[in-house]
């Protein structure tokens, strides 16, 4: 049977609550053993000086696969997945046809099963055709694998629709995530509503857009006792709410994105359309505000909302230019330089936001180091510094905010189910290009 020691590496699992210097072992694709003697295994990982984690998790992907694969295939951006040190990650179903039948699921189930890098759970639609209108068959779509309902891209604007998800979805444990925008409030803005905005004369989305909508979702999830998830979260008092909500008891989890912890609405005077996505970068108390929730626990994860884009869509003008910013290959490195660098959360606090906790709330048997868990393992090197270049993502699609930034923080090796599918250090697995 392969194994494979992780030596002398400091194991944090924030599932277990531990955090030590330790040699696991893996044998046969699964966590089989901690501190095992330096002989125990035929291929020795050294993990001396690194953080061992569970395998990430970003729960909010745009893998564009059927439809747009002129922008991202589940080939491409599982590659990127595992780049930026991921093993699982959730995917939209924004795509065309949208996820919202079972051949669907199970096409882009059987298409990760063959050619993607790492774990693919599969979001599908609340409603049918992601029109908004009628309820997709949730019963049907979670016996195919469905293992949450978004109709991300859009929020579901329909209050009763919107209410009888969260209650049809208690019966099968799903969580519903929502994508919170009033549309009649956003309208053709392109940028947060501001100072800023109103500088550079610019149609601009008011914080009030998202804060309307959560504010409703979190009146439902409470009336209905269904489980809401809240998807990049953005305002100060979305904020507010999701923590008021939490101390009464209301089943609701939310998650931030990087780009909304690092960067204002100030870098829209560049008109650089990299820094166009929905919802828009805030204003400083706005970031502040997210921060202060991820620290204090209020909000539970950190997903990318990794959005990829052909180069000649967001080549186009701030206004014609479509939103959102590819994310899984700076994420790590954002939460390491933003994050735990500045003080805002330690090392298990952090991890916990890209493991344990998105695991949960999809409900997947990832995250952790159990003993007998697969063995998804990440292995970062905390003080690497490294500049993101995107000409060398693995992702098909290159519109980041962050080229040129010098980032601290970056997965040397992932392992999938105990496979190593990315090893920086010899460069002799399937990442060649880096
Ligand atoms: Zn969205
Ligand atoms: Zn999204």
């Amino acid at each position: 049977m392969p194994s494979t020691l992780i030596a002398n590496g400091r194991v944090i699992d924030p599932s277990q609550s531990m955090d030590r210097v330790t040699n696991l072992l893996v044998v046969d694709g699964r966590i089989t053993a901690y501190d095992a003697p330096a002989d125990a295994a035929a291929e020795v990982i050294d993990a001396r000086g690194r953080i061992v984690a569970p395998g990430l998790i970003d729960m909010h992907v745009h893998l564009r696969e059927p439809g747009f694969e002129e922008a991202e295939t589940i080939e491409s951006g599982t590659a990127a997945a595992v780049a930026g040190g991921f093993t699982s990650v959730a995917c939209m179903p924004n795509t065309d046809p949208p996820i919202d039948s079972q051949g669907t699921v199970e096409f882009v189930r059987q298409a990760a099963a063959q050619k993607g890098h790492c774990n693919v759970f599969v979001v599908a639609c609340v409603s049918k055709n992601r029109e908004g209108q009628q309820l997709s068959e949730i019963g049907q779509l979670v016996e195919a694998g469905a293992v949450a309902f978004s109709d991300d891209g859009s929020p579901v604007a329909d209050a009763e629709l919107m209410r009888r998800a969260l209650e049809y979805c208690i019966m099968f444990d799903k969580p519903v995530m929502n994508h919170c925008e009033v549309r009649e409030l956003s309208q053709r803005g392109v940028m947060h509503e501001g100072l800023v905005s109103l500088v550079l004369g610019l149609p601009a989305i008011p914080a009030a857009a998202e804060d309307v909508m959560i504010s409703r979702d979190i009146s439902l999830a409470e009336a209905t006792g269904g489980r809401l998830h809240l998807m990049h979260l953005s305002t100060l008092n979305g904020v507010e709410a999701l923590r008021r909500a939490k101390l009464r008891g209301v089943r609701v989890t939310a998650e931030a994105a990087p780009h909304h912890f690092s960067l204002t609405d100030e870098s829209l005077r560049s008109f650089d359309s990299n820094f166009k996505m929905n919802p828009p970068l805030r204003g400083r108390e706005h970031v502040d505000a997210i921060i202060a929730g991820l620290s204090d626990g209020t909000i539970d994860v950190i997903a990318s909302d990794h959005a990829p884009h052909a180069k000649e869509k967001k080549m186009l003008e701030l206004d014609q230019s479509p939103f959102g910013i590819v994310g899984l290959e700076t994420s790590l490195g954002l939460v390491v330089s933003r994050l735990i660098e500045p003080g805002h959360l330690d090392w298990p606090a952090a991890l916990a936001k890209m493991t344990v906790n998105p695991a949960k709330i999809l409900g997947i048997p990832k995250g952790t180091l159990r003993i007998g868990a697969d063995a998804d393992i990440t292995i970062i090197d905390p003080t690497a510094r490294w500049r993101v270049d995107p000409a060398k993502f693995r992702s098909k699609s290159t519109n980041t905010p962050y080229a040129g930034w010098e980032l601290t923080g970056r997965a040397e090796v992932v392992l999938v189910a105990g496979r190593i599918e990315l090893d920086r250090a010899t460069h002799d697995c399937v990442d060649r290009r880096l």
